[in-house]
Order: C-alpha cells, then structure tokens, then sequence
C-alpha cells in the first residue's frame, strides 16, 4: 500500500502540523481533511516523484514523444534534424 503525503490548507492540529502520511490504497480518492481534526488538507507529491532533467526535457526522443522537431546547427547555415517531424535539413540564408 502506498504512503500519501498531506499538508494542511491553513490551520492544523498536532497531528496533520506541517506533513502527515496516510496509508491508503491505490486509487483511493485522495483526503480532503485532516482524519483527526478535520480541517483541509491536500496531497503532496513530492518525496517521490523524479523531477526530470532539463537534459533529458531536451532530449530527442522526449521532444519527438511530444511530436516537436528538433533541430540542431549543422554549420555553415544549415541545421540537420534530430527528431520529428519536417525537412532533414534546414538551410538558412
Ligand atoms: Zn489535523
């Protein structure tokens, strides 16, 4: 069973104070309060999730999962192309 994380919206007790964690199964809704005072709270999603690199945002294989071309300066004006869709090469003038 997977951990959820939550933080209170405003005001909190001891208990949801800052973070708390809630075992919960996959495709529970999500909490909308605090289970000991009641007061709301939301999910965090923060321990776990990768935060991906600017390098791989970059990369041609994610640009062309989200159909972008990317080209890249071939020299001497022109730029060959490393993903997508579009001309292999682009001359500039
Ligand atoms: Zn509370």
């Amino acid at each position: 069973m997977p951990l959820y994380e939550y933080e209170p919206d405003g005001d909190s007790c001891p208990f949801c104070e800052g973070r708390f964690e809630v075992l919960g199964r996959l495709g529970d809704e999500p909490l909308g309060a605090c289970p000991q005072c009641g007061k709301p709270c939301h999910r965090v999603f923060s321990s776990f999730a990768p935060i991906k690199s600017s390098k791989d945002m970059l990369s041609p294989k994610n640009l062309a999962s989200k159909g972008l071309t990317q080209y890249k300066r071939a020299g001497d004006g022109h730029y060959e192309k490393t993903c997508g869709d579009g001309p292999r090469v682009i001359k500039g003038d």
